[in-house]
């Protein structure tokens, strides 16, 4: 990672500091409160739990360093995904979402947007750069997509949406604010499910906005008052502790899946392996310019279901579940999801499990 990031993981370590008084605790209360001493209206920081509370602010003091932009957060990445999308659109608008990204987003443009008169085109990532973008109000991105980790240039398609008049939204689960920053791309919003790896311990759902347009964000930060989308005081607390181990984590990982990722694809059982760092890989090219490395994700296919099926089932260090970005690894057959993918195409999270352990239990497994 580069220096810039070093120095911000750093001060997000220390945030805190400034401002405590002698004897006061290192880390953040868990702030139970719904209501604050509140003898005058006026020029409280806190008056209502949904308006606002301290557990929210320490974990968004981090997010904010990480995303140098203000932050909003939620109580899941589709809390916040809902949010931007709500606040950047009205009836009649138009807006553009990957066919290829996360399924419940496209559920959302179909169960919420449509019903409320917003047009919605759905358009894969790896054909949206060569779509004609007049007459979009948003045009909304993921990149690497999930679970294809195909990606766009950010900054090519944020000059393209200004151009046209539209906002770029773009989600960053997949990548985190450590090793991809959209918004220093030229994106208007960034969002994020931060229950994957920021929070990073499979127990916290949790997510954000950020921005650098104050107006934007104080209609976000008003959406979540007013529809009372509201993260929890305990998950707030876990998601700053999570944080504070990201880039300790994140270097484990992405190590470990870079060097998975080429021992899977010169596996004789595994085709079609998908994994940006690779630089015989589609995505390779946004290496470097707009991602900080190949992250932690990696999909192959094995030769049908039933394989597919075998080799999770006898993996003993990777977990069958949904959800990625976690400590520990996680695959699943995606196509159970209905994702548009074969049969027997994994998504594999890479964890945090020494590494040579690790590949000699996924090494073993392909055996059969
Ligand atoms: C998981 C995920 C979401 C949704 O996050 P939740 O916290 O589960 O609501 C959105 N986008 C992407 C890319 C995801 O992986």
């Amino acid at each position: 990672m580069t220096a810039e990031t070093d120095a911000r993981v750093a001060r997000l370590l220390h945030h805190r500091k400034a401002g405590l008084a002698l004897g006061e605790p290192i880390t953040p209360a868990i702030s139970v409160a719904t209501t604050f001493h509140l003898p005058e209206a006026q020029g409280a920081a806190y008056y209502y739990g949904r308006s606002g509370q301290p557990t929210w602010d320490a974990v968004e003091a981090q997010l904010s360093i990480l995303e140098a932009a203000e932050t909003v957060s939620f109580p899941s990445g589709m809390a916040a995904i809902t949010a931007a999308l709500v606040c950047c659109l009205r009836a009649g608008a138009k807006v553009m979402l990957p066919s290829d990204g996360y399924y419940v987003t496209r559920l959302i443009g179909r169960d919420l947007l449509q019903v409320y008169g917003v047009e919605v085109v759905q358009v894969p990532t790896a054909q949206m750069a060569a779509e004609d973008f007049t007459g979009f109000d948003a045009i909304y991105i993921e990149t690497p997509s999930n679970p294809g980790l195909d990606t766009l240039d950010i900054a090519a398609l944020a000059r393209k949406a200004r151009a046209a008049g539209a906002l770029l939204i773009a989600d960053n689960t997949t990548m985190t604010p450590l090793l991809q920053r959209p918004l220093d791309l030229g994106a208007d919003l960034v969002v994020a499910a931060d229950t994957k790896a920021p929070a990073g311990h499979s127990d916290a759902l949790f997510g954000h906005v950020a921005g650098r347009d104050a107006n934007l964000m104080a209609r976000i930060r008003e959406w979540r008052r007013q529809s009372g989308s509201v993260p929890g005081p305990f998950e707030a607390f876990l998601v700053h502790r999570g944080l504070e181990t990201l880039e300790v984590r994140l270097t484990r990982m992405c190590a470990s899946a870079a060097a998975i990722a080429e021992r899977l694809a010169a596996h004789r059982s595994v085709r079609g392996l998908r994994y940006p760092g690779l630089p015989g890989d589609a995505s390779h090219k946004s290496i470097g310019s707009q991602m900080a490395n190949g992250g932690f994700l990696i999909g192959f296919e094995l030769a049908g279901e039933a394989e597919a099926e075998a080799f999770l089932s006898r993996c003993p260090l990777i977990e069958q579940a949904t959800s990625f970005g976690g400590v520990h690894t996680a695959a699943e057959r995606r196509s159970r999801w209905g994702d548009a993918v074969a049969d027997g195409f994994i998504r594999l999270s890479v964890g945090v499990e020494p590494v040579e352990t690790l590949w000699s239990a996924i090494d073993t497994a392909l055996a059969g």
